[in-house]
């Protein structure tokens, strides 16, 4: 790819930064983690990882990030959001601590921690019709559940009792879960795929 390789940030305010540079290094792209406007103004493509995504909230307004992560939403940026990415992806955050917002983009409404103290982690091999086989080894900690969603969005996977953990909206990719950490790349690769036709 050399010089041709898509640049991916990672937002890099707080969360699971390093997991996602790993694997988006290991898809052959430019990666830089992003924590400034002038940062975001230079990737074709962007992940937001787990973490906490009050935190990341609320850091993302003392670095003046909140409203350039809106625009370059709205513009079409390509994002790709994990577990607490998927909460500031989400137009409507349920559960949310007081005060907290979102950059929103995705018609949906997440529900934060929805699977209770009780299940705090799990695994799940999931079916991702768009990938086929094999299945997804999903790793939940702590995860948001997609509970609406708007006609333009669409479901990547469910779990067997038919909660939704995997959406997709034009430019936009969410998951209740973790890829980064079970080596799974075929969302990264979905996120340069979406980068690739937009640039070209
Ligand atoms: N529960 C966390 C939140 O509300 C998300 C957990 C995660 O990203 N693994 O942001």
């Amino acid at each position: 790819m050399g010089g041709d390789a898509p640049r991916i940030g990672v937002l890099a305010l707080q969360g699971d930064v390093r997991e996602h540079v790993r694997i988006l290094r290991l898809l052959g792209a430019g990666v830089r983690t992003v924590r400034r406007p002038a940062e975001l103004a230079e990737v074709d493509g962007l992940v937001i990882p787990g973490g906490e995504s009050s935190v990341i909230d609320k850091l993302s307004r003392a670095f003046g990030m909140r409203d350039p992560l809106r625009r370059a939403i709205a513009d079409g940026l390509p994002v790709y959001g994990t577990c607490a990415g998927l909460i500031l992806l989400a137009d409507e955050v349920l559960d949310g601590l007081p005060g907290q917002e979102s950059f929103g983009g995705l018609d949906v409404a997440v529900r934060r921690n929805a699977f209770g103290s009780q299940l705090d982690s799990f695994e799940s091999d999931l079916r991702v019709e768009v990938f086929g086989e094999p299945p997804v080894k999903a790793v939940f900690i702590r995860a948001p559940v997609v509970e609406r969603w708007g006609a333009g969005v669409e479901i990547l996977a469910t779990l067997d009792d038919g909660r939704v953990v995997a959406v997709e909206q034009g430019n936009l990719l969410g998951t209740s879960f973790h890829p980064e950490v079970s080596d799974e790349t075929r969302f990264h690769e979905r996120l340069l795929e979406r980068v690739r036709a937009r640039l070209n």
